[in-house]
């Protein structure tokens, strides 16, 4: 549309610049007219030539008086003019004079009061073409740089239909891969349940640790899993949202549970102070586990040492605030806003010695917004870090 805009607003400035040039031709035209009707009034003899018959004299001086008014004037383009009575007494051109149209554009006429008011008429048959050629560069670096913009303008969009083709195709490959990898995760994590169960096996220390590990890593692979195939299923709305009446300390409480693996494994300290009187919110259980997961892998991950992690909640203001509390890496101010961003990952050197997508936090935002909740981060590098949830109560 801005185009299409640009490209007419050009069109008529062409137009306009043209009816510009012309007007002012007209004037000149009209001057140089005026002033040779003046000159061959006040001129007796030139009259009394004309009047006498004598062409060749008249001509020769209406010729002269319109090349030197033309120079002055700055006219460099061919005229005709004719000496009319009724009938064409003079002209310099009699055979392009008898065929012109006197009524055209081209023609300017003024009556000679020293001649018994006889017509003299100017004609420019090329007056068009004069005008054209005298807006030729900026009449030609009007066109070349509408081109030039419909150029770029084609070769942006082009660019940018393709970039988006390659960024679904990522998408969809990387979506499909991570799908491939449910099935022999859960398959994993079976087996590793299976190992874990007394009557199956004659338990030994060494099993039960490896088999740990492996529930430990399938548990941590399959929460990367869901959240590459959450975030592109949120992305395409392929997610809907079923909000229902939910304790939220239920939720929580699930959570941790769920990482009582890593907790374990880590030695973590990971208390919660669950203080809230009245925990329910209308919200996604699935989605809201999801977040709180989220958040307490996250402080798993950057703890420095052994991890440390309070849950509180609390309720103020019909609403209920959920604040997940570490003591490990920090985050430094700069980048509180940047973490939520898709893809976005604290800068480390070249230390990457904990791994993710940085994606979760991008998750967490979405699904905190989409509940119409507030997230809110209090971190300083090497001290810790708080993210501050508030839902509204129900
Ligand atoms: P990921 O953990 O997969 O990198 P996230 O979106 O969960 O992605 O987090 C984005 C970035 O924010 C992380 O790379 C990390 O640098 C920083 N971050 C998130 N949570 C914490 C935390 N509790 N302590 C310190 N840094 C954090």
């Amino acid at each position: 549309m801005a185009l299409l805009i640009v490209f007419f607003i050009q069109i008529k400035w062409i137009f306009r610049a043209a009816s510009i040039k012309e007007e002012l031709f007209n004037e000149k035209a009209k001057i140089v007219l005026a002033k040779t009707v003046e000159a061959l009034s006040s001129d007796k003899d030139a009259c009394g030539s004309v009047n006498a018959g004598m062409e060749k004299k008249a001509t020769d001086k209406i010729d002269s008086l319109f090349d030197y008014y033309m120079k002055v004037y700055n006219i460099k383009i061919d005229y005709v003019y004719e000496l009319k009575h009724g009938f064409l007494l003079a002209s310099n051109n009699i055979e392009t004079a008898t065929s012109l149209l006197p009524t055209q554009q081209r023609c300017y006429k003024q009556n000679v009061s020293g001649l018994d008011n006889m017509e003299l008429r100017l004609i420019f048959p090329d007056k068009v073409q004069y005008i054209v050629a005298e807006m030729g560069t900026s009449f030609i670096s009007s066109v070349l740089l509408i081109f030039i913009v419909l150029f770029l303008s084609w070769q942006t969009i082009f660019s940018l239909l393709k970039e988006k083709r390659l960024a679904e195709q990522t998408t969809d490959f990387i979506t499909n891969m991570t799908h491939e990898l449910k099935t022999p995760l859960t398959n994993i994590g079976l087996a590793g349940k299976m190992l874990l169960r007394e009557n199956t096996i004659v338990q030994t220390e060494k099993v039960r640790h490896y088999s740990t590990i492996i529930l430990d890593e399938n548990e941590k692979l399959g929460r990367q899993v869901d959240e590459v195939l959450g975030m592109s299923a949120l992305e395409r709305g392929e997610m809907p949202l079923r909000f229902e009446t939910t304790n939220l300390h239920t939720i929580i409480e699930e959570a941790i549970r769920s990482f009582s693996l890593a907790t374990e494994s880590q030695q973590a300290k990971l208390m919660s102070d669950l203080a809230a009187s009245n925990p329910m919110v209308s919200g996604d259980r699935t989605h809201l586990k999801h977040v709180v997961g989220n958040l307490l892998d996250n402080a798993i991950k950057y703890a420095q040492g052994t991890p440390d992690i309070l849950i509180r909640t609390y309720n103020k203001d019909d609403q209920i605030f959920l604040s997940v509390q570490d003591h490990g890496l920090g985050i430094e101010k700069k980048f509180h806003k940047k973490i939520f961003e898709k893809f976005f990952r604290v800068p480390t050197g070249d230390r990457h010695d904990v791994k993710g997508f940085g994606l979760g936090l991008c998750y967490v935002k979405k699904i905190t917004e989409l509940h119409n909740a507030s997230i809110e981060v209090d971190s300083e590098k090497n001290k810790g870090t708080t993210f501050i949830i508030g839902f509204a109560n129900v």
